[in-house]
């Protein structure tokens, strides 16, 4: 999106499906605020695909899911980077193009999966597997990437065990991302028990709720999900996955089980298409708003810097995921 020429009033066609009228107000003057500091401080927006629909389709300048943003934020030649979205998905973009200063409007934005795991904890999974690789899913912190062999996202996993050629890999942190790729492989795959605490909720009661209260609808399910509900799941992808899904099959009606702005941010670019919205909340991506976005480019906050050394290791982790 280029913000030379728009400003709040001529982006609410955009969002009108999934905005009421009455609410543009509290937007439109945050909006107008990012768009002038964005042309100031030669900045870009990434936002992540669960970041609400006026972040992800009136100031952002790349969305999508971890892994786009991750490549995308390679290519940035602005000077500033905001990551509307986790703060693992800053560290990833500060550890691809280190020289951008990368901001997080909000530190408090962390994940559930991120928090499972430590390095010493995978140093001592390493005692106790000798010479099993450590595949890492970018939902760590960078100090935990540096302990990994390799990199992967749910949009990548399988490929990325594979590209291995060993019969046993250790998969962390969410066990159901392992669990369900392990379904798909005959890599052996040793997992830890992270979860995410969205998807985590989600059981297969819920989806046979829904389906007997929307006929004919279409459930796509995150791989984050339990495996249980994965399996009552007409599709299971990474939020990328389902958007093209949606895309390419159009279904009259559509469940995304996942985190509920997907459902708001997929919909704005799928007039036809019915979404039936039960969802849980991310409250780790809910702390990106629109006011803190505007604060973050008027003060430069929070900048996120990562240990020169840890950034080496954990860089050439997620660059090896980034080759397969
Ligand atoms: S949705 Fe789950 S995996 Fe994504 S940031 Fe929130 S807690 Fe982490």
């Amino acid at each position: 999106m280029s913000g030379m020429t728009l400003s709040a009033a001529s982006l609410y066609d955009r969002v009108q499906r999934v905005i009421p009228a009455i609410e543009w107000p509290v937007f439109s003057d945050d909006i107008d605020a990012i768009l002038k500091l964005k042309r100031e401080r030669n900045a870009v927006i990434l936002a992540h695909n669960y970041q609400t629909p006026e972040i992800f389709h009136c100031v952002a300048d790349i969305v999508g899911d971890s892994l786009a943003l991750a490549r995308k934020a390679m290519e940035v030649e602005a000077d500033v980077i905001v990551l509307a979205g986790v703060h693992f998905m800053a560290e990833t973009a500060k550890l691809l193009n280190p020289s951008k200063t990368v901001l997080i409007p909000d530190m408090r934005a962390g994940c559930s999966l991120a928090d499972s795991i430590t390095p010493q904890d995978i140093r001592l999974l390493r005692q106790r597997y000798p010479g099993v690789p450590v595949v890492t899913y970018v939902n760590t912190s960078a100090a935990v990437k540096a302990e990994s062999d390799i990199c992967c996202t749910s949009g990548n996993a399988k490929a990325v065990v594979e590209s291995l050629g060993v019969p046993r890999v250790l998969m962390l942190p969410d066990e159901y991302l392992a669990q369900n790729i392990a379904k798909q492989t005959d890599v052996e795959i040793i997992a830890w028990k992270g979860h995410c605490e969205v998807h985590e909720r989600f059981t297969p009661e819920d989806i046979r709720e829904m389906r007997a209260a929307h006929p004919g609808v279409t459930v796509l399910a995150h791989p984050e999900c339990p495996p249980e509900v994965v399996a009552e799941a007409d599709f299971a992808g990474s939020t990328a996955a389902m958007s093209d899904y949606v895309g390419r099959e159009k279904p009259a009606r559509v469940v995304l089980v996942t985190e509920c702005s997907m459902s708001d941010n997929v919909a704005v670019e799928h007039p036809d298409v019915e979404f039936i919205r039960p969802c849980n909340l991310c409250p780790h991506m809910k702390r990106i708003t629109l006011g803190n976005i505007r604060s973050a480019l008027e003060r430069n906050e929070h900048a996120v810097t990562i240990d020169p050394t840890v950034a080496v290791r954990a860089r050439l982790a997620v660059e090896r995921m980034l080759a397969v």
